[in-house]
Order: C-alpha cells, then structure tokens, then sequence
C-alpha cells in the first residue's frame, strides 16, 4: 500500500487554522472583516474571557441565506473571488475563503443569519469540524456569530493562550486598527458584559484617535493629505516629542486594510530623521489609497504584508508627504509648567480679576519693552555683554539664505521682541506674539547647524578650510578599517584625512562650519560610530548620524554666556532653519508660554 493520503477536510482546516487563527483576536479580527465585507455599518463584538470562552459578532450586513450558510465552513468557499483574474484586484477585505472553515475546525461555532428578502433567519453550528444541518431560527437581518471555547479539543494550542487581560489586549488592537481604518461603522467592543468602546459612524478618524489613544495624543496630531502618481495619502502625524519606544504606534493602512510594510515604515523613519532621537519611533497615522491592481495582497493568510509593483513610488511618495508637513510645522512643546497650587483667598483680596489681568499685562509688556541695560536692576540679569566674535555659523547662513534649492518654509510665529535676556547662561528668553518663548541654546544652535549641514551637502561636500598644521593621532586597526570603508564620507563632509605613519592619521582640511569642534575628537568619535555601526550600514544614515554628532560639538554649549549679537544671531538663524524645533535629539529647541497659558498658571481664568 503507498504512503501518500488525501487529508480530509478537517485535517485541511485544521492546518490553515495554524496559519491564520493564532489566537482569539485573529478570530476577532476575520469575522469583522467578513462583516464589513457583507457591507455592515454596524458591528458589536462581545468578548468573554478575552476570547478564550466567547467570541460574539454581530453585524448588520447582506446577511446569507440557507444555501450559502451551508458551504459557509467549506473550505475555499468565499464568495469574493470567482475566477483567477479577480486575485489582481481584491476589493474585499477576505477571498481565501478559509477563515470559517479554520474556526470552525479549532472551536464551537455557531452562526445564524438573514438575508435582506428573507422573512426568517437560518442557523447552522460546527464543532470542531462537527457540522449540523442548517436549520431555521429567528432573527434580525444580518448575521451573527458565536464562537466559544477556542482550541478546547486542541490542548497543546490551548496551553499557549495567555491570560485573559492579554488576549484582549490583542482583540482591542485588531479592533483598533479596523476602527482606524473604517470610521464609517457604528463599532461596539464589549468585555465581560463591560463597554470598552462605542464608537459612532461620523466621528472622524481624529476622533476615533482621541477614544482609542486619549485627548494628549490626538490634539496634538499634525494632519495632511496628497493625492499624486495615482496614489492618494493621509495622514496623522504626532509631534517628535510623542515618539515611542517601539513601533507599535504606527498604523498604516492601505485601502482601509491594515498593513506593516518595510518601505513605508523606512519612509517614515526618513521622514522624522533629525526631528527625534533616532532609536524612537514616531507616532502615525497613514492611509494610503491606490488601485488594488497595483499590489498583491495574497502575500501572507493574515494579509498583512503586501507586495508593491512599484514600491519606491510608496517610498518617496510617503516621506514627501510626511516631511513636507513635518518641515512646515510648529513642531514647539507647548509649555505646561507643573500647576501651580491654588492661590489662598487672601492672595486674591485687594484687586479683582480685571485688575489682576492688567497688572500682570503691565508688568509683562515692562519688562520686554525696558532697554536692556535697565534690565540689570531687575532680578534676571544679561550675561555679561562682551563683543565676542560673532557665532561661527554666522557667514554661512547668510549663505545658506540665498542657496537655490531652500525648500519653503512657511513664516513662521514672529518673534517680535528685539529684547532678550539669557538665562543662567543657558536659555534665552523673548517675547513673541502671544506670550514668550524659552530657547534652549545649545539645542537650538545645534539644529541649526544641522539643518546648515544638509543644506550645504544636498549641493555638495561640505566647505572646508584647510588646517595651519595637520592634526595628526593614532588610530587602531578597527579605526583604519572603518576610515578606509568610509573615506567618501570624510570627502562628504569636508574633512580630507591622510595616513601619517603606521597607525596614525593625520587631519588636513575641516570643515568651517565646525570651527568650534576639534578636529581630531570628532574625526575618532566619527570612526568609532563607523566601527560600531559595521561596514554594511545605510550610508546616508550614516552621514546624518554623523551630522547629529558634529551638530552638537559644534553647538555652544549650555552654561556659555553669549554677547548680545550672539543672541540676536542665533534667533536669527533660528528663521532661516525654520520650522526646526527639535534638536537632532529629539529634545525640544523652544519651548513657548502663551498668554492663555500665563492666565491659567496665574488663575486667572475663570473668575
Ligand atoms: P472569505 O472572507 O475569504 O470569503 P470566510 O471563510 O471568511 O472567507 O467566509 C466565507 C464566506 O462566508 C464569505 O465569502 C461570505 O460569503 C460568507 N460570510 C462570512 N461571514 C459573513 C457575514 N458576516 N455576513 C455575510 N456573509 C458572510
Ligand atoms: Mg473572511
């Protein structure tokens, strides 16, 4: 007798059910999809016991009638696709026609359904692969489904489920992620008879946000949109300030499908690059629209990855939309000063509210509009104003203002006072329009020699001067390894290096828009970063790690006291590099006070 047999089909189901039913969300997630693919506006999901004792979905759509509920556990039975040529433009969210049958091969399932025409409903079960027949029943139009018990024949896949607060931690993210994409429906998820979520058709993506991820997240999300090169973008961007740890908090979708795609996520990556700390990752929301026939979706069985025909155009189309929006907004912390406790009643007597609110208005425009010298007597104080050379950046960004290529940044919120005043030698502070500002300088005039630094190398190398004397050092073997992979990148950045005896290189040139860093330091920390990083590492990363790093050697530095001229150029300078607001780091350049939030602080709203 030969060896080869025909699996029956529930053995077949039960291998597709390893594939696709991982765990209660996969179940969560396609049976909503199968509801919004039967056209529902509006789905509950009732959980018990994070999934692991009930999964019910009930939705409102076209609904089945007897003879489709009776093929519904089949396997490869869909309605979706009929023919071979329709896998090249999948519409629906499902059309392998195998998650029924795989659920219905791994739980005890029940579904009853009534179609629009029909006068009665129809139900039919399946336990573990055990069918009924279809029967009639009563109910509403529209289909619901109940599985219970998942993998309780199946013990060792059983014994990977994990606690109750787990699993459903997995069921709200598909749900989340449906929501995100289909702010259309009427969406309800409910947890041991407990509302998790309700949320209404209408209510717009932004406020679908806010529900799911909370008030400080979604007020603060930059939104934009293109339509180009037959593609059409949206998105939701958090401020750099709000990046995260890992890249949970990226939600792409495309064609209202939820996907995770390299290209994609790496344009978004660009995009934020030098706004954030490179190890971060930002926050967005991006919903990406094209004709299904430019992609495959028929990838993977949970369809979450995709393969692109023309995936570069995904690529520079999302981090041209994304980077535009990000250069040409105020991306500024606003300021939240911790609260200041409640006034006692005795602080308040003598003056009302209008009074209070003209004394401190007074006080305020008093205080910015003093000359500077009297100032003094006041209880800040200027740095010592000596005429100290001017910032080193000073001749190049008045070169940079006429270079061709700027990109336009819009104007940003002008900061009119032509008085400042520094801080313990390491903030300055201004007035602007609604309020002041706190600039950080060091982290200011290190995002501007960032953004110098791309400038200039988007035309070329970096200029550079060469050095009175070559500064020469040793360097180890890893170092001359790394030096010898990367020489295009010293040339990049202006930096000529030459070997000078065995294990020693010497400095000839550097560039002058670093003139504050030393030469040989930075040329050892910018090998070590290439020993580290490997040979095979991005190099236009690469650079950009390097600027980051020659940004903030070169940067005054925070505890510098600066004249006067040295302020007003650094402010300056901050509006030709607009729209700046973080440090290559991440950490924020200016934080601003608004009056509102002066009034709040001094409780003064409200009165
Ligand atoms: P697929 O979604 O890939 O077609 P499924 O196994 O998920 O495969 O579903 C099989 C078929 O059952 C679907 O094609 C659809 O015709 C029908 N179906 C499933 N769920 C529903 C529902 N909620 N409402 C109406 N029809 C449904
Ligand atoms: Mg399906």
């Amino acid at each position: 007798m030969g060896k080869i047999a025909v699996l029956d089909d529930n053995m077949i189901n039960m291998i597709a059910a390893g594939e696709v039913i991982e765990r209660p969300a996969s179940v969560v997630k396609e049976l909503l999809e199968n509801s919004i693919d039967a056209g529902a506006s509006k789905i509950v999901v009732e959980v018990e016991e994070g999934g692991r004792k009930l999964i019910r979905i009930i939705d409102n759509g076209s609904g089945m009638d007897a003879a489709d509920l009776a093929l519904v556990f089949e396997p490869h039975a869909t309605s979706k696709i009929r023919v071979s040529d329709d896998l090249a433009g999948i519409r629906t969210m499902g059309f392998r026609g195998e998650a029924l049958a795989s659920i219905g091969s791994v739980a005890k399932v029940a579904v009853a359904s009534r179609t629009t025409e029909a006068i009665e409903a129809y139900t039919i079960e399946n336990d573990c692969g055990d069918k009924s027949e279809v029967r009639p029943c009563s109910g509403d139009i529209g289909t619901t489904i109940e599985v219970r018990n998942i993998f309780y024949k199946l013990p060792a896949r059983q014994k990977f489920l994990k606690t109750p607060k787990t699993e459903m931690g997995h069921i709200t993210e598909h749900f989340t992620r449906i929501a995100l994409a289909h702010d259309d429906l009427d969406l309800t998820l409910c947890h041991n008879g407990r509302e998790v979520y309700r949320l209404l058709s209408g209510q717009g993506v932004k406020d679908r946000i806010q529900v799911l991820f909370g008030q400080s997240l979604s007020e603060d999300l930059l939104e934009t949109s293109r339509a180009e090169r037959g593609m059409q973008i949206r998105a939701l961007l958090a401020k750099p300030v709000a990046a995260r740890a890992s890249g949970k908090y990226q939600y792409l979708f495309l064609n209202r499908r939820f996907i995770r795609d390299r290209f994609a996520l790496h344009a978004v990556k660009e995009a934020y690059r030098g706004l954030m700390e490179p190890n971060k990752y930002p926050v967005v929301f991006l919903f990406m629209q094209m004709p299904p026939e430019d992609y495959d979706v028929n990838v993977h069985p949970t369809k979450t990855e995709v393969r692109f025909d023309n995936a570069n155009l995904i690529h520079s189309q999302v981090l041209a939309v994304l980077r535009d929006k990000l250069l040409g907004s105020n991306l500024d912390v606003s300021g939240t000063a911790p609260s200041a406790k409640p006034f006692s009643p005795e602080h308040l007597s003598g003056f009302g509210a209008g009074q209070r609110k003209e004394r401190i208005q007074q006080a305020m425009t008093d205080f910015f509009s003093k000359p500077a010298s009297s100032q003094h007597q006041r209880k800040f104080s200027f740095s010592n104003t000596k005429r100290g050379e001017p910032l080193p950046q000073t001749a190049q960004s008045s070169a940079a203002t006429a270079l061709p290529d700027m990109p336009a940044f819009e104007q940003s919120e002008s900061w009119h006072s032509k008085q400042f005043l520094q801080v313990h030698d390491s903030y300055i502070l201004l007035q602007s329009e609604d309020g002041f500002v706190v600039v950080d300088q060091h982290a200011l005039h290190e995002r501007i020699l960032y953004e110098q630094m791309c400038r200039r190398l988007r035309e070329g190398n970096l200029p550079s001067q060469r050095l009175l004397m070559p500064h020469s050092f040793e360097v180890t073997n890893a170092q001359l390894e790394a030096y010898e992979s990367q020489k295009e990148l010293f040339v990049k950045l202006g930096i000529e290096v030459e070997p000078f005896g065995p294990n020693t290189l010497a400095i000839q040139t550097f560039p002058a828009l670093l003139d504050k860093a030393d030469p040989v330091e930075f040329v050892k920390e910018a090998l070590d970063k290439l020993v580290e990083e490997g040979a095979d590492t991005d190099s236009e990363r690469l650079v950009h790690e390097v600027l980051d790093m020659a940004a903030c050697k070169a940067a005054v530095k925070a505890g510098q006291s600066l004249s006067e001229e040295e302020m007003s150029q650094l402010l300056k300078d901050k509006d030709i590099v607009q729209r700046t607001s973080r440090c290559p780091h991440g950490r924020p350049t200016t934080i601003s006070f608004s009056m509102k939030e002066l009034e709040k602080q001094f409780k003064r709203t409200g009165f």
